[in-house]
């Protein structure tokens, strides 16, 4: 149900304009694939992986000797679940064996790190969790104030320096209080600032080792975080941070924001992590483990 909320943009325009193709075309002929291939773009599932799909189709088509576009409908679902799946769909966080959890969110400014730690927290204390927070964003002005009232509001502690300090030190800090106070899981956000993409990395990679010196199976994962409204971009942001920051998967936010919710499917086929996690709105609940198969009935069901 969430789901569907969450998706009703993208299910009204780019999911109506494929039903609209579906049932107005009597056959598939070129016209229609090209239709097809249109709308597909246009909801940012991006050029290459569109011409995967298309072309699985065609041999779909000819496979199973499909002349109705009624008949290739259920085919087109299928396709896109195989894409979003990939070949190592991991579901949910990685957590250690025993001791304490640490997780690093990653992210350009303005993406929504900060509201997915809060909502994350929420998500890892109903499920019973001692969960604490690091306010590793000492750069951006009022990083370290919107993560404290993320934490009042979900009821977990905050662990921070002053604005300006040394995120791997506030990292430090943090590492050392979840030990003392026995919590299960250390969600740690970082700054965003692209600016300067040598420093950030420098920085990151400092926190890194701080990380591992302190908790040596840490972190467990790094999740970078991307806004689905900004489509194509957000690929881009991506390819900046790279291999070098040790990315492990990635949440998308504010896909309740978009009508092109194929940015999933894109980001899914270029990146080759998996999508762990989607934004579907501003409030505490609205965090969603990301399931291919779901995503696709959401849409589509
Ligand atoms: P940060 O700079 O990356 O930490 O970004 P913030 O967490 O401050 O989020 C930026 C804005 O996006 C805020 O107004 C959030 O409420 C909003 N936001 C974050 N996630 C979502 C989401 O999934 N859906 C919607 N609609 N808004 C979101």
């Amino acid at each position: 149900a969430k789901f569907r909320e969450g998706l009703a943009k993208t299910r009204d325009t780019f999911v109506g304009k494929v039903e609209d193709l579906f049932s107005r075309r009597k056959k598939i002929d070129e016209e229609f694939y090209e239709e097809l291939e249109e709308i597909l773009i246009g909801a940012d599932v991006g050029v290459n992986t569109v011409m995967k799909l298309i072309d699985d189709l065609r041999a779909e088509v000819r496979k199973r000797k499909i002349e109705d576009p009624a008949e290739l409908r259920p085919v087109l679902s299928e396709k896109l679940v195989e894409l979003l799946r990939g070949s190592e769909e991991s579901r949910g966080l990685r957590m250690a064996d025993s001791g304490l959890t640490v997780i690093l969110f990653v992210g350009v400014n303005g993406v929504g790190k900060t509201t997915t730690i809060g909502k994350m927290a929420h998500r890892l204390k109903s499920e019973g969790k001692r969960v604490m927070l690091a306010a590793g964003d000492t750069f951006r002005a009022g990083a370290i104030e919107q993560l404290e009232v993320w934490g009042q509001r979900v009821g977990v502690d905050v662990i921070k320096q002053q604005s300006g300090a040394d995120p791997a030190a506030v990292i430090y800090d943090a590492l050392q209080a979840a030990k003392q106070r026995g919590a299960d899981v250390l969600l740690c956000d970082t700054a965003g600032r692209l600016q300067n993409k040598v420093n950030l990395m420098e920085e990151l990679n400092k926190i890194y080792r701080v990380i591992r010196r302190e908790v040596p199976d840490g972190p467990h994962e790094t999740l970078l975080v991307l806004d689905a409204t900004t489509g194509q971009n957000a690929l881009q942001q991506a390819k900046l941070f790279g291999d070098k920051s040790g990315v492990t998967g990635l949440v998308l936010t504010k896909l309740d924001g978009t009508a092109k919710g194929g940015i999933v499917v894109a980001i899914r086929q270029e990146l080759q992590l998996p999508v762990k996690f989607v934004g579907l709105g501003e409030k505490m609940d609205d965090l969603e483990e990301f399931d291919s198969e779901q995503f696709v009935h959401a849409l589509f069901a």
